[in-house]
């Protein structure tokens, strides 16, 4: 290892689109020498990196990757790291302190960490489809590929029992798709099955995809590695092609700004919701 200190930059590049990456991404990609990343993401960006070199590499060889770019950094190089959306979610991040902590690395040392954030896909493909994520929400991966699956059922349930939004990232691929069909039905025994389903594929990307439907019906759809599916709670609905989970507003007040009898503005709300805590009784 030499002594020149290197950077290490995690890059979470947005959905796709250029105009979705922020200037702090942008800026991280143009100054590393060395690009890391899936082939799908780096060819995302081919156009920012032309002239530096490259290391993309299949989704299986994650840790041989994360390994390559954090020794070429602290060796001294300038490094980015990339993953779609935000590298710290279901991304690069996690594994990339994994492998610092397994070569003993410490905060001042060579490589200096940057960790960049991204338009994660929940909110990209939320913004495709209206207001989903308006109130408390939560995401799942369906992959268990890493994840024993009972482990990500007790996180089903426990979200649709607990009336979250649920976005599902993962849902299926070419070759798993039980995932999803179990999903819906630990999903469908908590909820109506007219609640809104979204699938929102290729985000801000050549070949986007959206579908809306409900939580009876979205599996008469194709769900693959590019979709994510959000699943509203027990108080969002459909307006004009939208999809809305409100908040709690008509709890205490109506839309001509009159505070409702027994509210007041600043406090927590008496309780007279509905089961959704959405709805009045
Ligand atoms: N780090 C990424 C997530 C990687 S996991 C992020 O923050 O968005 C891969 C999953 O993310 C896919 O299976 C899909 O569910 C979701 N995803 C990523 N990019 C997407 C896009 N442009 N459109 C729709 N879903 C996307």
């Amino acid at each position: 290892m030499s002594d020149r200190h290197g950077t290490l930059s995690v890059v979470g590049i947005g959905p796709g689109a250029d105009q979705q990456t922020t200037p702090a991404a942008l800026a991280a990609i143009a100054e590393a020498d060395l690009i890391v990343g899936y082939t799908t993401y780096i060819r995302l960006v081919r156009h920012l990196i032309e002239g530096k070199q490259v290391v993309k590499t299949g989704m299986t060889e994650e840790i041989g990757r994360a390994r390559a770019a954090v020794e070429h950094a602290r060796a001294g190089g300038k490094v980015a790291i990339i993953s779609s959306g935000d590298a710290g979610v279901y991304g690069m991040a996690g594994l990339v302190f994994q492998v610092l902590r397994d070569l003993g690395w410490k905060r001042g040392e060579s490589p200096e960490l940057r960790l960049v954030p991204g338009i994660t896909a929940l909110s990209s493909c939320a913004s495709l489809v209206g207001a989903p994520l308006g109130h408390d929400f939560c995401a799942i991966s369906l992959s268990d590929l890493l994840t024993p699956w009972p482990v990500i059922v007790r996180r089903l349930e426990a979200a649709a029992q607990a009336d979250f939004v649920v976005g599902l990232y993962n849902p299926a691929s070419g070759r798993r798709q039980r995932q999803i069909v179990e999903a819906q039905s630990i999903l469908r025994r908590h909820r109506e099955g007219s609640t809104p389903v979204a699938l929102v594929k290729s985000a801000y990307r050549k070949l986007e995809e959206v579908i809306l439907s409900d939580l009876d019906s979205f599996l008469d759809y194709e769900i693959g590695m590019l979709t994510t599916v959000l699943v509203g709670s027990t108080s969002t609905f459909m307006f004009e092609g939208y999809m809305v989970t409100p908040r709690g507003y008509s709890n205490k007040y109506t839309f001509e700004g009159d505070v409702l009898a027994g509210q007041r503005p600043g406090y927590s709300l008496v309780d007279n919701a509905g089961p959704s805590g959405e709805e009045i009784g």
